[in-house]
């Protein structure tokens, strides 16, 4: 069956010599038992591993296993960040500054308030919308950043110095740098895009 299989797609004579006539019938090329069926079982058994894939993922989500969100790789708030106003260490065992909850914890990037989460009293919700340019906030769950001003998650190189304060209080080791060339990159345009400058009249 399988040796069929390269030469079946070209005995379609009927669709290739005469498009336009049979413009209907377009799919009569499978009248041959052999290609239909070989077709049918290829695709067949794609579809089904994709559909197992699916659901594999799908049950990874409902059961919150699979980070599904592909954070922003920039975002226009992160120039309100001021690296030198951070403190030296950050303690992740900080309650939240509103109710006390010890559990879910954000610490806001520009005032470093530490607030609870969406899934406790959402005082880092609140802190996050109504406080004017107060929009990063980074989770000691699992360091990932959240900004309010963009509804998205944010991943940046500017954002490993906050990154690794939370990660060193919670593991007692640096966060493992993971931007490398990216960076590179953004500093070699920038000094080129700076010194290109020319200068006017
Ligand atoms: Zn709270
Ligand atoms: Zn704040
Ligand atoms: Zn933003």
């Amino acid at each position: 069956m399988s040796l069929n299989d390269p030469d079946s797609s070209k005995q379609t004579p009927q669709s290739t010599s005469s498009p336009s006539s049979t413009s209907g019938s377009v799919g009569a090329g499978s009248d041959e038992p052999c290609a239909s069926s070989s077709a049918a079982a290829t695709s067949q058994k794609r579809a089904t591993t994709l559909t197992e894939y699916l659901e594999a993922n799908l049950e990874a989500l409902q059961n919150e296993e699979m980070f599904a969100v592909i954070p922003l790789k920039n975002c226009p708030h992160l120039k309100l960040l001021r690296p030198e106003t951070c403190p030296a260490s950050i303690n992740t065992q900080t309650p939240c500054s509103d109710c006390g909850a010890e559990v879910e914890n954000w610490i806001c990037l520009l005032c470093f308030g530490v607030y609870c989460g969406r899934y406790v009293q959402e005082h880092m919700l609140r802190h996050g919308t109504e406080t004017v340019d107060h929009p990063l906030a980074l989770s000691f769950t699992d360091l990932s950043v959240w900004c309010y001003g963009c509804d998205a998650y944010i991943d940046h190189p500017a954002l490993h110095h906050y990154k690794n304060l939370v990660h060193l209080d919670k593991f007692q080791e640096p966060l493992v740098w993971s931007y490398g060339s990216d960076l590179v990159l953004d500093v070699v345009n920038a000094g080129a895009s700076s010194s290109s400058k020319q200068k006017g009249d």
